[in-house]
């Protein structure tokens, strides 16, 4: 077996995305006495050393991290509510919400666009979203009829150019959004980051993910 395999042998291997849930996670492995010891944002390397030889860490797009840990290819991972309810969730063990990289997970329109006489009217909307299910689920909850758009990114630009009459994005400081004359409409809910473990990883490396997992719970106790 490949040394890459995590499965082989006692080392761990995380799976995080670049930028806040990365910069988040860091506290949170040193309080379990691991330090990421190369910088993503400045090295091209897609797998990180630790100080402890048997910990790397890879990163990966975040809607990639639920399939790597799924597929046993990292043992553990760190992933935003958002991205694990496209995702599904199978395969995954959840142990705990780590309080990181919070936000929320809201509708946008254009300003101007009325949206509450369109929803209240029947309208059908032109929804566009990378977060077609939580999208679908939240419209269909409300009773309101959409045709969902998929996309990958920049979801903002879509009302802009007359691609859809609304978008679900997640939002953190809504400067995206006031920069692109988009106005938040409705909060479907609240997004933060939570661990996910591979269910045969926590069974066969039990020994060792276990402390790493008490650490993260306990220092994101802390940081509430
Ligand atoms: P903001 O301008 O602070 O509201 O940030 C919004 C932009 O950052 C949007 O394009 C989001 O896709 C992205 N964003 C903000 N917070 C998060 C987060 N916690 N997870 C993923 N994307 C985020």
């Amino acid at each position: 077996m490949s040394a890459f395999n995590s499965q082989a042998n006692s080392q761990l291997i995380l799976a995080l995305s670049k930028g806040r849930i990365f910069e988040d996670t860091l506290p949170l492995l040193e309080a379990a006495g691991i330090i990421v010891t190369e910088n993503p944002e400045t090295s091209r390397k897609l797998i990180l050393a630790t100080n402890d030889p048997d910990v790397r860490v890879i990163i990966v797009r975040a809607s990639d991290v639920p399939t790597y840990v799924q597929h046993g290819a990292a043992d553990f991972g760190v992933a935003g509510k958002d991205v694990l309810l496209e995702h599904g969730g199978e395969g995954l063990y959840q142990p705990i919400d780590l309080n990181i990289a919070a936000c929320r997970m809201s509708v946008a329109v254009k300003a101007g666009f009325d949206y509450e006489t369109a929803v209240r009217q029947g309208a059908r909307l032109r929804v566009a979203t990378k977060f077609v299910n939580t999208a679908r689920e939240h419209f269909a909850a409300k009773g309101v009829h959409v045709d969902l758009i998929k996309l990958y990114g920049s979801m903002e630009l879509a009302p802009l150019v007359g691609l859809s009459d609304a978008i679900v994005d997640v939002v953190s400081t809504g400067n995206t959004l006031r920069a692109n004359h988009l106005v938040e409409v409705e909060e479907i809910m609240d997004i933060s980051s939570r661990l996910i473990v591979n269910q045969a990883a926590l069974k066969l490396k039990r020994e060792r993910l276990q402390p790493i997992i008490e650490a993260f719970e306990r220092a994101s106790r802390k940081t509430q």
